[in-house]
């Protein structure tokens, strides 16, 4: 990049910083980055519950809102101390979820190599996952704070690629994103569509975002406020 061009875009941004940039209602992005068109809803074969840290719904890449968007069934709570929150209580008071929560810990089942097992597959009943999506210091006060989950079964694993998330460095390479997360998830539930995988929506829409700040992050530099949002699993 020539000093010009240098100083036109650092003039550029100065005006797109002043100038209050309209927001796309639905994924509350800037309209130049909104990911909605991309979005083909799909239902996914658990019943994925996301438990949004406030700070995190307002950045700009929260990828719990994007996996919202994309799976009809799911469900997304804005909150840090979900004992009574409603809409999760009603879900763990129905007799036909099963409900497991993705958060590492003594005793957390391993469903790195695939849901299977018993204690989380019950056919009669829906799988419903719980996840936590925040800074790790937002998961820990959320998982402190929410008494109600500590008596769910938790499951955790060990991601087997490195994160597709290039725009800041993960704790660790291998950290997943929510959005990564449940796609991992739903690439080992029995009941999975693995031969049209709708879920394969989920990181198209994560790619698409991710490169428009690598390339916004090239020509002006790191984006304020922008920053990973990670998953929550063993060794992150
Ligand atoms: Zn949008």
């Amino acid at each position: 990049m020539n000093l010009n061009h240098y100083l036109h875009l650092k003039a550029q941004r100065k005006i797109d910083e002043k100038a209050p940039r309209e927001r796309c209602f639905t994924c509350k992005l800037p309209f130049t980055i909104c990911y909605c068109r991309l979005v083909k809803p799909f239902t996914a074969p658990a019943l994925f519950v996301i438990l949004i840290h406030r700070n995190e719904s307002r950045r700009s890449v929260a990828t719990g809102r994007m996996a919202h968007l994309c799976i009809k069934n799911s469900r997304l709570f804005e909150g840090t101390n979900f004992t009574h929150h409603e809409g999760v209580n009603e879900i763990l008071a129905n007799p036909k979820f099963h409900p497991v929560v993705l958060y590492p810990g003594q005793g957390s089942v391993d469903v790195t190599e695939g849901i299977n097992s018993p204690a989380l597959i019950d056919p009669t009943k829906q799988l419903v996952v719980f996840l936590i999506d925040g800074t790790w210091s937002h998961a820990r006060r959320i998982w402190r704070l929410s008494r109600n989950l500590h008596r769910l079964g938790q499951v955790r694993f060990t991601p087997t690629t490195p994160s597709r998330f290039k725009v800041r460095r993960q704790p660790r390479s291998y950290c997943y994103s929510t959005i990564e997360a449940i796609h991992f998830m739903i690439d080992r539930l029995p009941a999975a569509n693995l031969e049209s995988r709708p879920h394969q929506n989920l990181i198209e829409v994560f790619d698409f975002l991710v490169a428009r700040q690598v390339r916004y992050a090239q020509d002006f530099g790191p984006t304020r406020g922008f920053r990973a949002v990670r998953g929550l699993r063993s060794g992150c």
